[in-house]
């Protein structure tokens, strides 16, 4: 009953190019600092499985799914958007990712983890059902909450967002299913500009202006983020856990620190063991400088294996 790591060697192909910050490197400076940190000695690693097209299919449209697997490049790249693109191998590292996020629903619904951490890239919260983005080609998160609902049969699933940037594809998918809450907070005047204007009741939306520092983003978590998932009250809590809000992070502005992520980890878990057996699933989003990255990862999951 160890909480679940889950990695694959595949999401290290899947390569931008040089000047992309969503870089391989991501996935080893975060395993090495877990390492080094002691906190993998207190889970169990588990290689993600590639996600099935039925498994996507919950989340995306199958046109979709089957366009972007024509678009895999023989060599070199093809272009999704001007952030965006695709490699020989990105489209397993893709499947990969999102099989990560199923294998962590049914190890953590079965019991046999009380919690997951997913270590995979691509990220995917601005994959919306029918486009790719952001860095960004399967809303890994997407599938596995739908994974929980339709496969496991759950009926209430929050899913929680502090990435820097707005999750505009876990929105796009899950704006009409009433079984979802989805709490996020981003920076506003970032990619890609949208959140202002909540698409579905069940989307609470916060933008926290340029500079807003941990205190105005912990005061957010308590004044709109607790009281809602008191309400909902999930089985089952998802996250998509973004660093790039840390203040060495120059992707964003926000001017957080490990202990905000530390902070709204313990929240989180606070929840899930009042309402959802303590049932969490993370997988990261985003976060670009290294060391930043690692110990944001690292303060995030050693509250949320409760190694402390
Ligand atoms: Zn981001």
């Amino acid at each position: 009953m160890l909480p679940a790591y889950i990695s694959h060697p595949d999401c290290i192909k899947h390569d931008m190019g040089d000047q992309n910050p969503e870089c391989p490197e991501r996935i080893g400076a975060i395993s090495d600092h877990l390492l080094i940190k002691g906190l993998l000695d207190y889970m169990m690693p588990y290689d993600a499985p590639l996600a099935t097209e039925q498994q996507l299919a919950q989340a995306h449209s199958t046109l979709y799914i089957h366009e972007l697997a024509a678009h895999v490049p023989d060599s070199g790249f093809y272009q999704v958007d001007p952030d965006t693109r695709m490699n020989p191998y990105t489209y397993q590292a893709a499947l990969r990712a999102a099989g990560a996020a199923v294998l962590a629903t049914d190890l953590v619904v079965s019991g046999a983890a009380p919690v997951a951490f997913c270590n995979v890239r691509p990220p995917g919260h601005h994959a919306e059902r029918a486009a790719a983005g952001g860095f960004c080609f399967f809303n890994n998160v997407a599938v596995g909450i739908r994974h929980a609902l339709n496969v496991h049969g759950l009926q209430r699933v929050a899913l929680v967002d502090f990435d820097v940037h707005h999750g505009n594809g876990s929105e796009d998918i899950l704006h009409d299913d009433q079984r979802v809450l989805m709490c996020s907070i981003f920076e506003t005047g970032l990619y890609p500009f949208s959140g202002a204007t909540p698409r579905g009741p069940n989307m609470l939306n916060v933008g926290l202006p340029p500079r807003s520092g941990g205190e105005a983003f912990r005061s957010t978590v308590e004044n709109h983020w607790i009281p809602a998932l008191e309400a909902f009250r999930p089985q089952m809590i998802f996250i998509s856990a973004g660093f790039d809000g840390h203040r060495e992070d120059d992707m964003g502005n926000l001017g957080l620190v490990e202990a905000d992520y530390a902070w709204v980890t313990q929240q989180l878990v606070d929840i899930a063991k009042r309402h959802a057996q303590g049932r969490i699933v993370s997988c990261l989003e985003g976060g670009y400088v290294l060391s930043p990255l690692a110990r944001s990862v690292a303060a995030h999951v050693r509250v949320l294996i409760g190694a402390d």
